[in-house]
């Protein structure tokens, strides 16, 4: 009964819209020309590639560290085994601009009471572009309290307490740096007891020196002391400059070129965010997986991948492609559009996916567009998708409100037609360590993956081209 209304509204669509040409005849699932795309998207191959991309070993896919890295090329490995061209970037996959890191030194620090003693430290949490030398008497602080404004001089002290943990506990240290170094301040030695929540972040010190992007914006040197250290009532001091240095970001490309000859210079890009936030001193769980927040994603893109590759060769060219840094701002896909590695006028429609894993009550089989009243790209996919038995709409509340907030914002920036397709909610684990893909609804996203595709036909085969509203 069901499939059958929706048939009804496809042929009206199919006539309203002059899309007589449609070869697929997506209003059937079961029609066979579908089936090489759909067979690949599977719950075990789903479920295979998020509980890697989003495993306690991938270590929260910071943008800049070791395990990003690893990230980046296992989408590479899978571009390359799907048949992908990586060469319209750098060869091999890669879209890679250099990015200055800070390296925070290891040491040696120097800290000495009034009796010469040396007092021991957990470690350097910022350091300065220059060693940073003192000698003389430290300001206790109440960090706790209302920051002054002025009057303050030399080294200041305090302890840590009230530090909230998740995602925006570091920015506060920031912050309180920067209040610190308006009011005179040159440097913070910050307290730390056995059970301070910062306990973690004071190890971790201790042991390695710390990666960060100059971004991360600490004002003034912060020196993590035991508490002992602040009852000091003289310091000589010496914290040696952090070390800069060049890293590679990596957005990952790959290219399934079309065949039309007019058509296939043009693109359609799916795209989803390859970085989340790392992992963070808290006193449990320490890694934020990120698996809806966009492992999920990369999985839709990858899957996608493989799904077009098994069909016939479609007349657009397609781009797969993840970025780095969307969650420092949209970094990776900021880095894109300035240095495009295909035309931006020649891309037709950003389809970039983020968080599809678990579902709003009520909403499987839902996805929804964000920016829906900017183009009629929604109603162009739905119109393939509804007779498949997945609607995309416009959320009431996400759909306007999440426009700029992932890198389809990016591309529309530029005048591309560039929308985000979530199939999920803000539950209480968004941005949180307990974003695990055991959490995920697999059928769910399994099924949201292969509506995607279904959506996606009119655009590759060239039977439909998305406008901009107004
Ligand atoms: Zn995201």
């Amino acid at each position: 009964m069901v499939r059958k209304a929706y048939q009804v509204l496809s042929v009206c669509f199919a006539v309203l819209c002059g899309m007589s040409t449609m070869v697929f005849g997506w209003q059937d699932a079961s029609n066979p020309t579908l089936r090489p795309g759909l067979d690949e998207i599977t719950e075990g191959r789903v479920t295979a590639t998020i509980s890697f991309l989003a495993s306690d070993e991938l270590a929260g896919r910071a943008t800049g560290s070791a395990e990003f890295n690893i990230a980046a090329k296992y989408v590479a490995t899978r571009f390359r085994g799907a048949g992908l061209d990586g060469s319209i970037a750098d060869g091999d996959f890669y879209h890679v601009t250099m990015k200055q890191m800070v390296k925070t030194p290891s040491g040696p620090v120097k800290l000495l009471g009034p009796d010469l003693q040396s007092i021991a430290h957990f470690g350097i949490l910022a350091a300065g572009a220059e060693l940073f030398s003192y000698d003389g008497k430290i300001r206790p602080i109440d960090l706790a309290s209302e920051l002054p404004k002025s009057g303050l001089d030399g080294v200041v002290g305090g302890m840590m307490t009230g530090y909230a943990k998740g995602a925006r506990s570091m920015s506060q240290v920031v912050r309180m740096t920067n209040t610190l170094k308006d009011a005179g301040a040159k440097a913070l030695l910050l307290g730390i007891t056995e059970d301070s929540d910062l306990i973690g972040l004071a190890r971790e010190a201790q042991e390695k020196p710390r990666t960060q992007s100059p971004r991360s914006g600490f004002a003034i040197p912060v020196l993590l002391v035991p508490e002992i250290a602040l009852s000091a009532a003289s310091i000589q001091l010496d914290i040696p400059g952090a070390v800069m240095s060049e890293s590679p970001m990596r957005n990952v490309i790959g290219l399934l070129p079309g065949t039309d000859p007019e058509l296939s210079k043009e693109a359609i890009l799916f795209s989803a965010h390859l970085d989340h936030l790392g992992t963070k001193p808290n006193a449990g769980d320490e890694i934020y997986n990120g698996a809806d927040d966009d492992a999920s994603g990369v999985t839709g893109v990858l899957m996608l991948a493989d799904a077009f590759a098994k069909m016939p060769k479609p007349k657009r060219s397609l781009l797969f492609m993840t970025f780095w840094g969307e969650e420092s701002g949209l970094l990776g896909s900021k880095q894109f559009v300035e240095t495009p590695a295909w035309p931006l006028d020649k891309i037709r429609a950003n389809v970039n996916i983020e968080m599809i894993g678990r579902p709003e009550p009520g909403a499987r089989n839902k996805i929804w567009m964000t920016g829906w009243q900017e183009s009629d790209l929604g109603v162009i996919m739905n119109t393939a998708s509804l007779p498949f038995g997945i609607e995309i709409f416009n959320h009431p509340k996400h759909s306007a409100m999440l426009y700029r907030s992932s890198d389809n914002w990016s591309f529309a920036q530029k005048g591309v037609i560039a929308h985000s397709f979530s199939a999920g909610s803000l539950h209480s684990d968004y941005h949180q360590p307990d974003d695990e893909w055991d959490r995920l609804e697999i059928p769910h996203m399994t099924r949201v993956i292969q509506g995607l595709f279904v959506a996606s036909l009119p655009l590759a085969y060239g039977e439909s081209t998305p406008t901009k509203s107004k």
